[in-house]
C-alpha cells in the first residue's frame, strides 16, 4: 500500500524539532487530576489579568470583527512611535513577539548559517533556527546568564544572527547597559543582534537599557518587545520588533498581512495608554518577588536572582517529584529540565493569595516527606 511518507519527506530541520512545551493550562490540570481552585504560576502571565481600559476597548470592537484588521496597524504603530520616540517605519508587528523572532530568522538566516544564543535561553531561538535548517550554537552560560565574551568568541564566518534575552527567560538573569553596549559594538555588522526584551517593563527604569536609541548607530540591532507579560495580553498575541527601517521593510514583506488581529491591535493600543495598570503590575511583581525570595531564604532554597516576573528556584534532585506534588495540590509551576536546569522549577510571580497557595503547598510537601 502506498502512503504519503510524512516524516521522511518533511524538511530535515523540522523533522528533528521537539514541540515547544508550554505551561500546563488550568483546564488541563482540572481535567486530568479532577481538582479545582488551581493556581497557575507557569507561564509568566500578568496575574492582574486584563486591565479595565483594555476590556472596554475590546467590548467596543466586538461588533466590528467581520472586517479584516488594518494590515499595517497604523494606529498601534503611531502610538508606539510616539511613546518610544521611534519612527513607524522601524516597527514590525507580530502575532506575539515569537512571531517576529521567526520572521527575523526567515528573512536573514539560511541552512548555511549559524545562529548563536546562550545555554538556558528561550527555547524559541533554537526552534526557529532548526526549522530553517541552520546550525544552532548554544554557548555555555556563566552564572546561569549570558556569557557575552564567550558568545563573541563563538562567532564564525557562518554566523548570521545572535539572540540575546534581557532579562533572560527562564533564568531571570540581566545584562547591564554597559555590558550590552560593549557587546553590540563588537559584533561584526553582517551579523544581526536580536535583543529580546520581553521582560523590559519589570526592570527598574533607572537600569533599563536605552536599546531603541542604539539602532541608529547599530543598523544590525533589532529589539523585540511584547504585550504578553507586563501589559497582560498573553492570550491575544501581540508583540513587535524595532529595527532599522530597511530591516522592518523586509520583515514586513514576508509576514502574513494580518498577523496581528483586530482584537490584539485594539487591546495593545489600549494597554499602551494605561500607564496606571502597567505601574500597578510592576508594583505587584516587585512585592511578590521580595516575598518569594524571603520565603526561599527562610527555607534554605537557593534561587537565581531574577529581573523578570518569575523566579527559578533550585529544588535539587527532587525537583521533578516536587513539581508533580505541587500539581496534585493544584499549583502549576514550570519544569525547566528542557532548558538544562533539571534541578530547578520556574515559578511565575502571582497575586499574594496565589503565592500563598504555592508556599503552603511546598511546606505541606516537605512536612509529608519528613513525616514518612
Ligand atoms: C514570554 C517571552 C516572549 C514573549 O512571547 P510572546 O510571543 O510575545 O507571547 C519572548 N521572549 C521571551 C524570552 C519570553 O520569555
Amino acid at each position: 500500500m502506498q502512503e504519503f511518507d510524512a516524516t521522511s519527506l518533511a524538511l530535515p530541520g523540522i523533522r528533528e524539532l521537539q514541540p515547544y512545551q508550554a505551561g500546563k493550562p488550568i483546564e488541563e490540570v482540572e481535567r486530568e487530576l479532577g481538582i479545582s481552585n488551581i493556581v497557575k504560576l507557569a507561564s509568566n502571565e500578568n496575574p492582574l489579568g486584563v486591565s479595565h481600559a483594555v476590556k472596554q476597548a475590546l467590548a467596543k470592537k466586538i461588533t466590528e470583527l467581520a472586517r479584516y484588521p488594518d494590515a499595517n496597524g497604523f494606529y498601534l504603530k503611531t502610538a508606539l512611535a510616539e511613546k518610544f520616540a521611534i519612527e513607524t517605519n522601524q516597527i514590525t508587528l507580530g502575532n506575539g513577539s515569537n512571531d517576529v523572532l521567526e520572521l527575523l530568522a526567515r528573512t536573514y538566516v539560511t541552512d548555511q548559517h549559524e545562529v548563536i544564543f546562550s545555554q538556558h535561553a528561550f527555547m524559541v531561538y533554537p526552534l526557529v533556527t532548526k526549522a530553517i535548517g541552520a546550525k544552532p550554537v548554544a554557548v555555555p552560560a556563566k552564572d546561569y546568564g549570558h556569557d557575552l565574551d564567550a558568545m563573541l568568541a563563538a562567532i564564525t564566518d557562518k554566523t548570521r544572527m545572535i539572540f540575546v534575552a534581557n532579562p533572560n527567560n527562564p533564568t531571570g538573569t540581566f545584562l547591564t547597559t554597559e555590558a550590552l553596549q560593549a557587546f553590540i559594538a563588537k559584533v561584526p555588522k553582517n551579523i544581526l543582534v536580536v535583543l529580546d526584551e520581553a521582560y523590559y517593563e519589570y526592570v527598574p527604569s533607572d537600569v533599563r537599557a536605552p536599546s531603541f536609541s542604539w539602532i541608529s548607530e547599530h543598523s544590525n540591532l533589532i529589539v523585540t518587545r511584547t504585550f504578553s507579560k507586563a501589559y497582560g495580553l498573553a492570550g491575544l498575541r501581540a508583540g513587535f520588533a524595532v529595527s532599522n527601517a530597511k530591516v522592518a521593510d523586509l520583515m514586513n514583506r514576508i509576514r502574513q498581512p494580518f498577523n496581528m488581529n483586530e482584537l490584539a491591535l485594539t487591546a495593545a493600543m489600549a494597554a499602551l495608554g494605561d500607564e496606571e495598570f502597567l505601574e500597578h503590575s510592576i508594583q505587584v511583581n516587585a512585592e511578590g518577588m521580595a516575598q518569594v525570595t524571603a520565603f526561599c531564604d527562610a527555607r534554605g532554597l537557593s534561587y537565581i536572582p531574577s529581573h523578570g516576573n518569575f523566579i527559578t528556584i533550585r529544588f535539587g534532585s527532587e525537583a521533578a517529584a516536587i513539581n508533580q506534588k505541587l500539581l496534585q495540590k493544584g499549583v502549576i509551576v514550570r519544569p525547566v529540565a528542557g532548558y538544562e536546569l533539571p534541578e530547578h522549577l520556574r515559578v511565575s510571580i502571582g497575586l499574594p493569595e496565589e503565592m500563598d497557595a504555592f508556599y503552603r503547598a511546598y511546606d505541606e510537601i516537605i512536612a509529608e516527606q519528613s513525616g514518612g
